[in-house]
């Protein structure tokens, strides 16, 4: 494997330093990425030498930014394997992205009484949109429940599809559980019954290569700051079908053609989805964090977390006291785990202590929660910036606050 972890780790400043007289241990990579050096010095090289307001400027400054802008379009694209780029519309982030959609397809293609299924196990920016639609008797939600493995089974999807779905909206990769969809047998399901599927790849982006034409997704959604970009900026890849008939979600300006108050007619595909100034600066510094993780190779990353993923686990599972909450098959990237004599809380500050930065709570899925019938969860996720020791760390560090707690 063509992957040297001391290396990259040169690239993140921010995990050199120490928390609390330790060596900084970074293990909440769900819940936002670092930054590699290229992408903080993309964001000053904009403001520094040409930051100006994008499209329809005439003067150069204003020329050079648009330019940077399309081609980052060009280069999510590429990165996501899009058809086209008038199917890459940029938003804040994943969330953004799925109230779009959420909006948008409910005003074309939905009426009261039609139904949207989506997973037990979705964060609730994959929840909370689809009910406020519920709310307006607009769409009524249908559960797909998981197991106690935290796994879907596949049998029970064709149960819930009936004659009124008109969306499924799942999560590739769960935020919590670790699990990973088998999303490409789900969307065939799907479309064999002719209903669109949204992929929420928010935790699946960063790990492994995603093609959106071989997964022949109809919508899909992540946001920059979990693949090493900047916060604030995110995608929505939708198939152009799809899009092209959607009426826009938000009004203002770059969305529209020509305005008059006789009417308005709306802009081309993508723009017709961007209303007011895109964070262009943002936009670019994404298009550079992808640049970065596809030189080092997303194989090459799948790879090297996949093992240490697995170390990772092993290591959790030692330690008698703890209990996994997720022990699906195929799972990456994270684990989540609880005690039966404390709280999450507790033992995610005894690990600050010890400079080990993880994340307790219920992490935006409370319906897992009530499944396991849990306050929360202690979650330790991982990016390719991790170490094998570090993993060494976390568990000597977990023994100590079980034996403080215990
Ligand atoms: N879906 C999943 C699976 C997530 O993990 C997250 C972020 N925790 C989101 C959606 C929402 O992302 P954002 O808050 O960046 O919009």
């Amino acid at each position: 494997m063509n992957f040297d972890v001391r290396e990259i780790r040169k690239d993140f400043p921010i995990l050199e330093q120490t928390v609390n007289n330790r060596r900084l241990v970074y293990f909440d990579n769900a819940a936002t990425t670092q930054k590699p050096r290229r992408v903080v010095d993309k964001i000053v090289e904009v403001y520094t030498q040409y930051n100006a307001n994008v499209h329809r400027g005439v003067h150069h400054l204003s020329n050079l930014a648009t330019t940077a802008m399309e081609e980052s379009r060009q280069t999510v694209r590429r990165f996501l394997n899009a058809a086209s780029e008038r199917e890459i519309i940029f938003t804040r982030g994943a969330t953004e992205s799925i109230n779009l959609v959420a909006n948008s397809f409910s005003q074309q293609f939905m009426s009261e009484g039609d139904e949207i299924i989506v997973t037990e196990m979705e964060h609730h920016s994959n929840l909370v949109p689809w009910q406020l639609l519920e709310n307006q008797h607009k769409a009524k939600v249908v559960k797909w429940a998981f197991d106690d493995r935290g796994e879907l089974n596949l049998a029970e999807l064709e149960e819930l599809i009936t004659d009124r779905t008109k969306l499924l909206s799942i999560v590739y990769v769960s935020n919590t559980l670790g699990t990973i969809n088998p999303v490409e047998q789900i969307i065939e399901i799907a479309h064999s019954h002719n209903i669109p599927v949204l992929v929420d790849a928010s935790q699946a982006i960063q790990h492994f290569a995603i093609d959106v034409q071989q997964l022949d997704c109809d919508f899909l959604v992540f946001s920059g700051h979990k693949i090493y970009g900047p916060t604030g900026v995110g995608v929505l890849y939708g198939k152009e079908q799809w899009l092209s008939q959607m009426p826009p979600y938000q009004g203002g300006g770059e969305m529209i053609e020509t305005v008059s108050f006789s009417g308005t007619t709306f802009n081309q595909l993508p723009y017709k989805f961007e209303a007011g100034t895109p964070d262009y600066v943002g936009i670019i510094a994404l298009a550079e964090a992808l640049r970065y993780v596809e030189a080092i190779g997303m194989d090459n990353i799948a790879a090297y977390e996949s093992e240490l993923f697995t170390y990772l686990n092993d290591k959790i599972q030692s330690i008698s006291d703890l209990r996994l909450i997720g022990t699906a098959e195929k799972r990456a990237s994270l684990v989540s785990f609880v005690t039966d004599f404390a709280h999450p809380f507790d033992i995610g500050t005894l690990l600050d202590k010890m400079g080990i930065a993880v994340r307790t709570g219920t992490h935006c899925t409370e319906p897992i929660m009530q499944h396991f019938g849990i306050p929360g969860t202690v979650r330790a996720s991982i990016a390719f910036y991790n170490t094998a020791e570090e993993i060494d760390i976390l568990h000597d560090s977990l023994l100590r606050a079980v034996s403080m707690l215990k």
